[in-house]
């Protein structure tokens, strides 16, 4: 493992290894949107420290929950359904466009890979998207603007599917929800054709997402994980930079 934690010569080795890549993976978490102010997972106050997350089975079995849920959502809304791609997502999205990444996996529901220009070909999103909703019972798409207006129309009741009466939720997966097979199925193939495998701003502690890094490393890629704090697999990557992901991104052409 080479820790870099000075920024310019950090820039310098991580132009070596984008220099030579010929099919990369970026793996991302929360941390790459922070700097579009929405707080990541752990951050002292952050909405999702806040409130205890509503569970699968909680949510399909208490209405009440269900009211609550979309309670949350529409206040997350108001704090960052303004929020715009970071240096980040725009430094992935050019590697996207000139061929040297292969695909962006990610584990964000914020939609901001999407809005910097990564087409959906070479997005896979393991925990879903929380900027439209779907309906679990016949799995029919539902845009937050109608959500929203039933949901007032109903005094801040959770409103059924328009077509079958099911319960409507978030695209996203919810702890104790099995995560989306088709999504997986794609992450996999993407790491294991990849050459170099980009973990950025993510603690690395959510399985089974992060177990990607560990198999694009076995199979041989080169791993490189961008965090501002330590994490796990820190010893097994061939670079660690500790250092805020935009300033690092910023630069990458
Ligand atoms: P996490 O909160 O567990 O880890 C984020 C990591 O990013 C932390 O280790 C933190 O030190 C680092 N970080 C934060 N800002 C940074 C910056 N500017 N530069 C460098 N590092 C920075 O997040 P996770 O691993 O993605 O897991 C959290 C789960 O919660 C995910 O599954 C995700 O679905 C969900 N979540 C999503 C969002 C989002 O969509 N934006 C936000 C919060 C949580």
């Amino acid at each position: 493992m080479v820790l870099d934690d000075d920024i310019k010569s950090a820039r310098a080795a991580l132009a070596d290894i984008l220099d030579g890549m010929r099919a990369g993976v970026a793996f991302t978490g929360a941390g790459i949107s922070t700097e579009c102010g929405i707080p990541d997972f752990r951050s002292p106050g952050g909405l999702w420290t806040r409130n205890q997350p509503i569970d699968f089975e909680t949510f399909l079995s208490r209405r009440d929950m269900r009211d609550e849920a979309w309670r949350r959502r529409f206040a997350m809304e108001a704090a960052f359904g303004g929020a715009q791609p970071g240096r980040g997502h725009r430094a992935l999205a050019r590697l996207i466009g000139d061929g040297r990444l292969a695909a962006v996996v990610t584990q964000n529901i914020d939609g901001l890979h999407q809005a910097s220009g990564v087409p959906e070909e070479r997005l896979v999103e393991l925990h879903g998207n929380s900027t439209y909703a779907t309906c679990l019972a016949c799995g029919l798409r539902h845009e937050l603007s109608w959500v929203r207006t039933r949901f007032d129309a109903l005094g801040g009741r959770a409103p059924d599917c328009r077509e079958c009466d099911g319960p409507v939720k978030t695209a996203t997966i919810s702890f104790g929800q099995a995560m989306p097979g088709e999504a997986m199925a794609r992450a996999r193939q993407f790491t294991q054709d990849c050459d170099v495998f980009l973990a950025i701003g993510s603690s690395l502690v959510v399985y089974p997402a992060a177990g990607f890094p560990l198999e694009a490393k076995r199979n041989g890629a080169t791993l490189v994980i961008i965090n501002r704090e330590p994490t796990d697999l820190d010893p097994v990557a061939d670079l660690v930079i500790h250092a805020d992901i935009g300033d690092i991104l910023d630069e990458v052409e």
